[in-house]
């Protein structure tokens, strides 16, 4: 039997593509008549003017946070409004709002990322704050268009960008983890996806140090081809192991001054990696050139609260088997880990 995955009709990966928005989406069959342009707060404000101002009649929303209340907001004025077409012009949070109400509306969705920082820009999985404040991943749709401005991205955080690195990377880490799943026969691997998850994020190790204009490039494309890997399996699988449940696990401990859920994830995949048999080298050395976190340090945490991030990890997704449901998860076991692992 086949399958089918939707896929954007539309993929531009440019330097000044926002300011070509109007003649991208022209060409492709999305309903240009009422669009809504959904963004966060300053810092992509000025880029959804940009590209609203590519679309005649749009109406531009700001400040959107990325949780469940937001998503009802957006989807009452999606609907008072009976907008076409919804585009997201921002990063993770904004995205993922937008991402999830059009999912509820079926309105069509244009993913404009201002920020390289995690595999959600072209991905069918919203990752949004509950009531709790606890983060709770979600069944979304597929982009109806992709487009990243180059400059845009260039110009924004380099955290943001680490971020992003540090989300690819973690694939390795999680394709381990799926491939040991199914030969305990606790999940169905599926080659197909794992291909583009791996090659992806193999493609940017590789370039790791190259000059920043091509770096960006690949991250682009591989953040991309990974929401496609999650799309194929219908499942975060392929870009989703142990360092993503530690990440989840941070998250939990630190509430509020959770790091990125990129830069958590890059600490979470050395940890991964050493319990699958050793960090390897050129990992490390993609860490060093693109400005990962090889200590708790790196991001101002005591190894102390990884230990606990650890600990707690299986506990936030019971039944995705990881490595972890193999190591002695003794607190001594674990700090002898991670302290292989990070470099603190
Ligand atoms: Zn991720």
């Amino acid at each position: 039997m086949d399958r089918s995955v939707s896929i954007p009709t539309l993929l531009e990966i440019a330097p000044g593509a926002v300011d070509e928005l109007g003649a991208l989406l022209g060409g492709v069959a999305v309903d240009l008549e009422r669009p809504l342009v959904g963004t966060g707060g300053e810092q992509t404000a000025g880029v959804a003017e940009r590209a609203s101002a590519q679309l005649p009649g749009a109406t531009l929303l700001t400040g959107l946070v990325g949780d469940r209340a937001g998503v009802e907001a957006l989807v009452g004025e999606i609907r008072a409004r009976e907008a076409t077409v919804c585009l997201a012009v921002g990063g993770g949070r904004v995205i993922d709002t937008v991402k999830h109400a059009s999912a509820q509306t079926g309105v069509p969705f244009v993913s404009v990322p201002t920020a390289l920082s995690h595999d959600g820009i072209c991905s069918p999985i919203a990752s949004l704050v509950g009531a709790e404040g606890r983060r709770e991943s979600l069944a979304a749709v597929m982009p109806a268009a992709v487009v990243v401005d180059l400059d845009v991205v260039r110009a924004g955080p380099a955290r943001a960008t680490r971020a992003g690195a540090g989300d690819l990377l973690s694939n390795l880490t999680a394709l381990q983890d799926w491939r040991l799943a199914a030969a305990r026969g606790r999940d169905a691997f599926d080659g197909y996806s794992a291909l583009i998850a791996e090659a992806s994020a193999h493609a940017f190790l590789y370039l790791a140090g190259a000059a920043e204009e091509l770096s960006l490039e690949t991250l682009a494309r591989g953040l991309v081809l990974s929401g496609l890997a999650m799309a194929t399996a219908g499942t975060s699988r392929p870009c989703s192991g142990a360092e993503h449940l530690i990440s989840h696990s941070l998250d939990a401990l630190l509430r509020e001054d959770a790091r990125l859920h990129g830069e958590q994830v890059a600490l979470g995949t050395l940890v991964a990696a050493e319990a699958h048999g050793g960090v390897p080298a050129e990992l490390r050395a993609a860490y060093d050139s693109l400005g990962l976190p090889r200590r708790a340090a790196d991001l101002g945490l005591d190894p102390a609260v990884v230990v606990e991030a650890v600990l707690g990890a299986p506990a936030t997704r019971p039944e995705r088997y990881t490595i972890l449901d193999e190591l002695d998860l003794s607190r001594d076991a674990v700090k002898a880990l991670v302290a292989r692992a990070l470099d603190d």
